[in-house]
């Protein structure tokens, strides 16, 4: 279909004039506005769609929408959908969306998964069976064979001079109407020798000459079932010729020009049509150089506004106390996360502080340090934690750490009477508690602080975004520390938490490593409950974990305490509990208190113990179903043991049955570093996965970039960002930043 001459948008531009002098009326052409603008005018179809069906001021809307089109000489590509397009119809445009492809710009930065090369023209007489080629020749010949009941097959001969070679098409009927006896054709791909002959099944073809589909590197693009490569690549190279004009720079020439990146109009053509695969990755690097920019604009003037905040005066004399009574050394990161803490709640600005380290790096007495310097100048603190036992965990942690200094610790757990409850929410609103601990029942709204200035957030990627604001909102311009479970790859905390300080705890104080990991199939379950008979039988203390995974609780449950029902009954000997999510609170408490004290030796547990939990005794470990665990929570279920540096050992039983999950277990097997481990889930699922629902919204607004892999692009990116936010935003460049990330970044919240 032709794309809209002048003429045509001139007699559009009468037309709409009639419609609107005769009131929206729909009789301004014969047959309709809309079938009128379909035929002449496709582009602008969307605009109009149901016409006949609106009413007046509906209609109006319309009028005026296409007057605007018409008036501006192009709309932006993000304003375009796909479906007014030639040749996307209904379904062709619901195929498209399936991709996430609505607009023409979502078109034009679909970036091909690879590029395949076509390019290498073979005599046919050369060719060997296996070897992937292109030959060019002309069609002697072609038959179409009925070989069954839904199996049709055409099959045509090429001739080069040197040979004859078959191509055989299954079920592409089109096929048979598209080749022409005795023209000249490229065919591209797998040769095989068969029955004498030299076939290709199912090849790429075109008209030699035609140097689209054959003959040149070829983009390939993830596709969806009915919607072809050449028919996507056909949209994308129209629009890119209609477009063109509209694909406006956006980095500023000098900072492009620092990098040798490509402008945004060059580098969109040549990532859709790249003469090399150097020349491939030098668009897609300029893209995604262009993307992580934009980002990184937008994360960094989203920055929490200054001021707000107060300076509070940390009392050292305390400090010290606290630290002169802790029974071991703090380690040299330990120590600088302290300092930079410090500085933070002196400065006058809310902190806004990422502490980043593996499991067991000892981030809690680094949480207590921060409780206890805002304690010192009088104000008060809160930690939030995932999950009952944990709040409950801290609370005892935190009391031993604060035994014999000034500070009013109380933990609002969910097993406090409602006139216990009441009490404590009256303590702390009169400022009579200086630090309190609990989950998210933090955040209710009767919970009311005098005077909060300090949140702290254990095992982050547990909560929502949501759930941190609230909290922070019940002070002013309170400092937040926030805690990762495990580490975060450092592409992730740039973009993720871009605007906050981090702070890397590196070591992990006492020698860990002596963890020793075993992957072992299901069926060797049995050698495996042996030798945790023997470890038993030498009093040691370990866990057996059970997945319980949303969407099938019930089952998993039943699983878990069936197993437990089972190892008490092998162990008879020897204490065995269990321990899962739905159990009320005291039972948890008394499980995991008899644990604590080794009167139960073996903990049954689901997911529970997952985080935080610190056993320090714990030296074994047994994870059932090994392949139903993320990788990170496996690591962090590994951290549950050896804590005291002696030898431990963790059993990892499954089989796993796919290649991802095969991936999964041997780097649980291979990695002890957790910085490793996340990068390696990184690669082995996508960042859209391991960042979760709330996140992934930002991935995919990255279609270029790939936070796997684009680390020193990410870098300079924020380099460059800093550096122009410092100087001032264009108001250009703000309006692109918040126009590309802006949805994404709202979902962050801060
Ligand atoms: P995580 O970072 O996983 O939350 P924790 O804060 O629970 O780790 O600390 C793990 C263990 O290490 C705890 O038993 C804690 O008392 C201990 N610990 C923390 N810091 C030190 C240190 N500097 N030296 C020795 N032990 C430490
Ligand atoms: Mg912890």
């Amino acid at each position: 279909m032709a794309s809209t001459t002048g003429e045509e948008r001139v007699l559009l531009g009468k037309v709409l004039a009639l419609e609107r002098r005769l009131g929206f009326t729909d009789g301004a052409v014969l047959g309709g506005l809309e079938r009128f603008v379909a035929r002449h005018v496709p582009e602008a179809a969307p605009l109009v769609r149901g016409y006949a069906r609106r009413d007046p001021a509906a209609r109006k809307d319309a009028v005026d929408a296409l007057e605007r089109w018409l008036a501006g000489p192009f709309p932006p590509p993000w304003e375009v959908p796909v479906a007014g397009l030639p040749g996307v119809g209904k379904r062709r445009a619901e195929l498209l969306a399936k991709l996430g492809i609505r607009t023409v710009e979502d078109l034009l930065t679909y970036v091909p998964r690879r590029l395949e090369d076509r390019s290498g023209l073979r005599r046919i007489r050369d060719l060997r069976d296996g070897e992937v080629a292109l030959v060019e020749g002309v069609v002697r010949a072609k038959s179409k064979v009925k070989v069954r009941r839904g199996l049709e097959l055409v099959k045509v001969a090429l001739d080069d001079g040197t040979g004859f070679l078959f191509g055989i098409w299954f079920n592409q009927p089109w096929v048979w109407d598209g080749i022409a006896e005795g023209e000249r054709y490229a065919l591209w791909g797998k040769v095989q020798a068969r029955f004498g002959e030299l076939q290709i099944e199912n090849p790429v073809w075109e008209r030699a000459g035609a140097n689209e589909q054959t003959g040149r590197l070829v983009p390939v693009y993830p596709a969806t079932e009915g919607l072809s490569q050449p028919v996507l690549q056909g949209f994308i190279r129209r629009s890119l010729d209609r477009y063109r004009a509209a694909l406006l720079d956006v980095v500023p020439e000098a900072v492009r020009e620092r990098y040798g990146l490509l402008p945004r109009r060059e580098a969109l053509e040549r990532i859709h049509a790249p003469r090399s695969e150097e020349e491939f990755e030098l668009a897609r690097r300029s893209l995604a150089f262009e993307e992580l920019f934009l980002l990184q604009v937008g994360v960094l003037t989203r920055r929490r506004p200054e001021g707000g905040g107060r300076a509070l005066k940390v009392d050292r004399g305390l400090l010290n106390r606290f630290l002169g009574r802790l029974p071991f050394e703090l380690t040299p990161s330990q120590r600088r996360a302290m300092e930079a803490i410090e500085r933070d709640l002196r400065s006058g600005r809310p902190m806004l502080r990422l502490l980043q380290g593996d499991v067991g790096s000892g981030k809690t007495v680094v949480a207590a340090a921060a409780c206890v310097m805002a304690a010192s100048a009088g104000a008060q603190g809160a930690i939030m934690a995932p999950t009952e036992i944990l709040a409950e965990q801290h609370f005892l942690v935190l009391g031993e750490l604060l035994e014999g200094l000034p500070i009013r610790i109380a933990h609002l757990g969910g097993g406090l009477g409602r006139r216990e409850r009441r009490s404590l929410l009256q303590a702390i609103a009169a400022g009579e508690v200086d630090l309190v601990v609990g989950t998210h029942a933090l955040i209710q709204d009767d919970v009311l602080f005098r005077n909060l200035a300090l949140a702290v957030v254990d095992e982050q990627h547990r909560f929502g975004v949501v759930q941190r604001a609230i909290l922070e909102a019940k002070g002013e311009g309170t400092n937040i520390l926030v805690m990762s479970a495990t580490p975060i790859p450092r592409t992730v905390v740039l973009t993720l938490y871009g605007e906050f300080s981090v702070s890397v705890l590196s070591e992990t104080p006492r020698s860990r490593g002596r963890v020793q990991t075993v992957w072992l199939s299901a069926s060797r379950r049995e050698g495996v409950y042996r030798e945790v008979g023997e470890r038993l039988g030498r009093g040691e203390r370990g866990y057996v974990v059970f997945p319980v995974i949303e969407g099938s609780e019930e089952l998993d449950l039943r699983a878990a305490t069936a197993g437990y029902e089972e190892l008490r009954r092998r162990f008879p000997g020897v204490g065995v509990a269990l321990l899962h999510g739905r159990m009320a609170p005291e039972e948890k408490r008394g499980a995991m208190g008899a644990f604590r004290r080794g009167e139960v030796q073996l903990l049954v547990a689901t997911t529970v113990v997952e985080v935080g939990i610190d056993v320090p005794d714990a030296s074994f470990l047994v994870i059932e179903h090994a392949d139903r665990f993320g990788l990170a929570q496996l690591h962090q279920l590994r951290g549950r043991i050896g804590r005291a540096g002696q030898e431990a050992v963790c059993y990892a039983l499954g089989d796993p049955t796919t290649d991802e999950g095969r991936a999964r277990l041997a780097a649980f097997r291979d990695l002890g570093d957790g910085f490793k481990i996340a990068e390696a889930d990184l690669r082995i699922r996508g960042p859209g996965d391991v960042l979760g629902t709330e996140q992934s919204g930002f991935v995919s607004r990255l279609k270029a970039a790939d936070l796997t892999r684009d680390l020193g692009l990410l870098e300079r990116a924020r380099e460059e960002a800093l550096r122009i936010v410092e100087e001032g935003v264009p108001e250009p460049l703000l309006q692109e930043a918040g126009r590309r990330f802006g949805a994404a970044l709202a979902l962050l919240g801060v």
